[in-house]
């Protein structure tokens, strides 16, 4: 019996099929078009037009019993997760989301890859804060793959696409995207950047985040921000870092008036190194950063701006 992937063409749906493999082999279903993971089977729904959770939902269910899985693996992104979540309710079933890896488990306690009576997951809870150990006992477990958890799954293609159009209820389309907004931004995605810059509530104000964006200038960064700088109206929530707002992996982290509340760092522990500055030697952000630079940022910010030019000048 194989695992079912909703999957969509990104590296989470790939992750997350790295993670489904060590329960079995996986069939992919995925909604408008094939994933193109590399799996034996994709069942690919046609008919919903925009994203709508309850109409992804019900094309899941349709296969969920046609298939009849071992489990079914979402990415833990906002869909994966939400996705999921429809399904759990409306099937009364068990859902662990955000796993980071799974075991099967036979009646005695040893480790199967498949048919076992129960699964063991491991999951990130609290923002990125604990690590659960969990148990669950189902016959359909649903489970979500926490991001950047597992390497991508390589290579494209399936063997064998089945075109299939669901059956939906009017019900399934009342909450659906009508209509996308285009981000207005220059720059790099926080998501893909190799440096990452983020201010908080210490920039003091949203004129205050011209010293960030010079020097994100000079180090090819994007700028990011805390949660205190979106609900103060100095930036949008699409540059918030964070467990409610984007999670970030550079290689360098610059937080500048940052405190370093746990939410925020769930959003940046991804990152390879993490150089405070703040005016506060007992920030919590020191207990997270790799360097630290103690005093005003309105100082260090332009300091190092000027340092930088002043090596890239002929
Ligand atoms: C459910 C929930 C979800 C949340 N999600 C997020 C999230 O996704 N992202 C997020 O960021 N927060 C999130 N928060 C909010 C979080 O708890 C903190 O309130 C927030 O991160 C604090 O933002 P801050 O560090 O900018 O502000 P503060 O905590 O006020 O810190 C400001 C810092 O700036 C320093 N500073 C002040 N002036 C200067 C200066 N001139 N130079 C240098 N340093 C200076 C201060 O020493 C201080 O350390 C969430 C909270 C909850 C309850």
């Amino acid at each position: 019996m194989a695992v079912l992937l909703l999957a969509e063409p990104d590296e989470f749906s790939r992750q997350a099929l790295t993670l489904a493999r060590t329960l079995g082999e996986v069939e992919t279903v995925s909604i408008g078009a094939d994933a193109g993971l590399p799996v034996e089977r994709a069942h690919v729904a046609e008919g919903i037009e925009a994203y709508a959770p309850g109409a992804w939902a019900s094309a899941l269910e349709e296969v969920i019993d046609r298939v009849s899985p071992t489990a079914v693996v979402a990415a833990g992104t906002e869909r994966g997760n939400e996705v999921l979540a429809h399904v759990a309710a409306r099937r009364d079933l068990p859902f662990a989301a955000n796993c980071t890896a799974l075991l099967a488990q036979d009646s005695s306690g040893g480790a199967s890859r498949n048919g076992g009576d129960s699964l063991t997951v491991i999951r990130v809870r609290w923002g990125g804060s604990l690590l659960e150990e969990a148990r669950i006992h189902s016959s359909l477990p649903l489970l979500s793959a926490a991001p950047h958890a597992v390497a991508a799954a390589e290579g494209a293609g399936s063997a064998e696409i089945e075109i299939f159009t669901p059956a939906l209820d009017e019900a399934d389309l009342v909450v659906r995207v009508s209509e996308h907004v285009d981000e207005v931004s220059a720059g790099i995605s926080l998501a893909e950047a190799k440096v990452v810059i983020s201010g908080g509530r210490g920039v003091g104000s949203a004129d205050g985040f011209g010293i960030l964006e010079e020097l994100a200038g000079l180090l090819d960064a994007a700028v990011g921000c805390s949660r205190v700088v979106t609900s103060a109206g100095w930036r949008p929530h699409t540059d918030q870092v964070g467990q409610t707002g984007t999670k970030v992996s550079p290689d360098l982290y610059i937080a500048c008036g940052i405190s370093g509340a746990t939410q925020h760092i769930a959003g940046c522990k991804g990152a390879k190194k993490i150089l405070a500055i703040n005016s506060d030697a007992e920030a919590p952000i020191l207990a997270s950063a790799d360097y630290a630079v103690i005093g005003d940022l309105t100082e260090i910010v332009p300091a190092i701006t000027a340092e930088l030019r002043k090596g890239r000048s002929p």
